[in-house]
């Protein structure tokens, strides 16, 4: 790793949540609920959750310790502000509980808005963070992306209150997983790791995230990929994953997720597909710019040290992983271009790529990967 840069203004961090992880952790659930206070849990999570059957999983944990509880899930892949309204109004019926957010990125981000809605005053109520996939990083912060469907943008609701308190990080979860959202997921929590390492936000402490989470999830990733079943495999990428998300939370990211958010708004692309599609051209585009941030990355993953090495290695990971593909065959129509470039310049997380951009370049930058 190069030196990196000391902020002139020094730097003020807090440390994010409470992480309890390995194999069987979920097993201390009760516990921790009980450590924040609260005898009965509202869950948060999706279908795919429960029909995998790790909700069952969870709820016998809770039941074999006595813990009222009720489930909430109607969480949809890409949550939308009626989900939150909903999801809200039951845990309001429920009453007082802790909240306990299962599943990928979508259910956790949910949960947040949840949280913080259901209270009609600040803090939000207490959550605990129960990652199913092992991407997003979402149990890091407590903000969640929400879809408002009359805009097709992301709106980014949360606060401080309803950061996760505690994130069970239970690898087991994640065997059942298939093979292409192993890959979706994974690939996910690598762009966080590179993306932090470029962000105009990188500082010493997110780079050490960074970098640390960029070299598990290349080394793991391909393994998790081809035998699900490989728990050393799992809780490997599981913490590298985590770690992006820290990093991620300190940096902010870049125009991989301002594009890929637009993706996903436009054209139901899942989220780590969306980055696959783009993620090559946008580190092209930044190689100029961010050329000491990439060879860092290309250091973690192993490759030699320049940006070059970098693109390449990224590219090669996503092929090996099969979720490379162009846009054309991801559900987007060529007349969404321009809106897709709009989106993705007014997304907040666009303003910490290394490279300025305007809306033409992101247009001209779509039509390459079509
Ligand atoms: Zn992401």
């Amino acid at each position: 790793m190069r030196d990196q840069e000391l902020p002139a203004d020094g730097l003020s961090i807090e440390p994010t949540c409470r992480i309890e992880f390995g194999p069987g952790r979920i097993a201390a659930l009760p516990r921790l609920i009980d450590e924040l206070g609260h005898r009965r849990a509202y869950l948060i999570t999706d279908r795919g959750v429960r029909a995998a059957g790790v909700l069952d999983r969870v709820l016998a944990v809770l039941t074999e310790a006595g813990l009222e509880h009720a489930v909430f899930d109607d969480v949809a892949a890409n949550p939308t502000l009626s989900t939150v309204e909903s999801g809200a109004a039951g845990l309001e019926r429920f009453g007082s509980a802790a909240v306990v957010a299962l599943g990928g990125g979508s259910p956790l981000d949910a949960a947040k808005a949840i949280a913080l809605r259901a209270q009609p005053r600040l803090p939000g109520l207490p959550l605990l963070a129960i990652p199913t996939t092992a991407g997003t990083g979402a149990e890091t912060n407590g903000f969640g992306v929400i879809e408002d469907p009359a805009t097709r943008r992301k709106v980014y609701l949360g606060h401080a209150s309803v950061r996760p308190a505690v994130a069970v990080l239970d690898p087991e979860l994640t065997t059942g997983l298939p093979a292409r959202i192993t890959a979706a997921t994974g690939l996910d929590a690598l762009v966080h790791g590179i993306e932090s390492l470029s962000s105009r936000g990188a500082n010493p402490i997110s780079a050490a995230y960074a970098a640390q989470a960029v070299a598990l999830v290349a080394r793991w990733l391909p393994v998790a990929h081809r035998d699900g079943t490989d728990l050393e495999a799992r809780s490997r990428v599981m913490l590298g994953a985590h770690l992006a998300g820290q990093a991620l939370t300190l940096s902010g990211l870049g125009l991989v997720h301002g594009l890929g958010h637009a993706i996903t708004g436009h054209a139901g692309t899942p989220h780590g597909v969306a980055l696959a599609a783009v993620l090559e051209t946008v580190m092209e585009f930044n190689a100029d710019t961010a050329g000491e941030a990439y060879a860092d990355a290309a250091r973690a993953m192993g490759a030699g040290g320049d940006a070059a090495a970098a693109i390449r290695c990224a590219r090669d990971l996503a092929d090996g992983l099969e979720i490379r593909a162009p846009l054309r065959d991801l559900g987007v129509h060529r007349d969404m271009l321009p809106s897709i470039a709009a989106a993705a310049t007014a997304d907040p997380v666009t303003r910490n790529n290394p490279a300025n951009t305007t809306e033409a370049q992101l247009h001209d930058l779509l039509q390459t990967t079509y």
